[in-house]
């Protein structure tokens, strides 16, 4: 077996999962959505306090299984480094004590595996991550195969609904509180399509940001309707995008992951896609959208297959990280 950790913005989790059947052992995820959102974000040094609370407590539900274990696997990037730097502090310890090697995995490749938990993997894929952090077009053809093909210019997608959702006075996350109101409005705010009339096949979230601030400012619409209009317009600029990727590499399967991939009205936007363009579309199963160790241990097999240990020495945390283009 193998046991992941992560905890790169503010979700501590950790999963116990069987190497060779992939089977989810254990599965735990302690989420501080609550304590961020007074805050209408996350605040960095509270997260990684909490985390400092959450993982020893999960740690202790799942020490029947150390004797079991292969290897530990740790998201180390990219994230917030105060809080990816929790999650590593007990990977390394845990690999010192049960003299254990360490796996680290990329946060957005686990996002990509959380499409194949309990399953084997699908590939080639073109994959959309649509996350808090992230907004990317991507060429899946196996761990080591990923390249980019577009990504974001300012904001997330998902950092845009949350943004609206401070500027509305709604709280943290914003995507699902969007979502919800969004079902009681009408699509009356006029809001710029972005970049439409760029050849280029890349995203940008602050103009339509800046709109929305715009029409709330006016005092002229009811907040449904903004969300509405807004949700509309945020999700018509993603299948722009992937239209034109879609048609310049014709993939066979097609997949969304990520927090915001739980979007129902997204979701059913590709859907329409799909059939336009005859791919097979994936998600992930929705309590597997937001952050969880079972992407990270599912990730984190595949690394094991291929020997791809770390020393604890040489562990670091990454902020930040970079694709290769496509
Ligand atoms: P990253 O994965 O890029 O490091 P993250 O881990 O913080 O960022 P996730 O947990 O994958 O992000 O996703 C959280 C984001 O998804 C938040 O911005 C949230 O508002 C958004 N989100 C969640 N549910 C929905 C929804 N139903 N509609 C739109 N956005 C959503
Ligand atoms: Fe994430």
């Amino acid at each position: 077996m193998i046991l992941a950790i992560e905890s790169s913005c503010d979700d501590t989790s950790i999963s116990v999962m069987e190497i060779e059947t992939k089977k989810l052992i254990f599965h735990k995820k302690i989420s501080q959505e609550v304590e961020h959102s007074k805050y209408g974000g996350v605040v960095p040094e509270l997260a990684s306090r909490l985390h400092a609370e959450a993982l020893p407590k999960i740690l202790t539900e799942c020490k029947s299984y150390f004797d079991n274990l292969k290897a530990v696997a740790i998201t180390n990037a990219p994230g917030l480094s105060v809080t990816l730097q929790e999650g590593v502090m007990v990977a390394k310890a845990l690999s010192i004590s049960l003299n254990l090697p360490i796996i680290a995995v990329n946060h957005l490749i686990g996002h990509i595996y959380s499409l194949f938990i309990e399953k084997e993997e699908i590939k080639p894929m073109m994959v959309l991550l649509v996350s808090g952090g992230h907004t990317k077009l991507l060429n899946f053809n196996g761990i080591d195969n990923i390249c980019e093909i577009a990504t974001t210019l300012d904001d997330s997608f998902g950092e845009s609904f949350d943004k609206v959702a401070k500027m509305l006075g709604l709280g943290y996350p914003g995507g699902p509180v969007i979502e919800n109101l969004a079902k009681k409005g009408e699509i009356v705010v006029d809001l710029p399509l972005p970049l439409k009339n760029s050849p280029d096949i890349k995203f940008s979230y602050s103009g339509i940001k800046n709109a929305v601030r715009l029409a709330i400012e006016s005092g002229n619409y009811k907040n449904e309707d903004i969300a509405a209009s807004f949700q509309k317009k945020a999700i018509e600029h993603l299948v722009f995008m992937s239209k034109r990727a879609i048609k310049k590499y014709r993939p066979k399967n097609f997949a969304i992951v990520g927090g915001a991939s739980a979007n129902l009205v997204l979701r059913s936007e590709f859907e329409k896609l799909s059939e336009e363009f005859n791919f097979n579309l994936y998600y992930p199963d929705m309590k597997f959208t937001s952050d969880n160790a079972a992407m990270i241990a599912r990730a984190g097999i595949e690394l094991y297959n291929k020997k791809r240990f770390i020393n604890y020495k040489d562990l670091k945390v990454m902020p930040r990280v970079e694709f290769k283009k496509c």
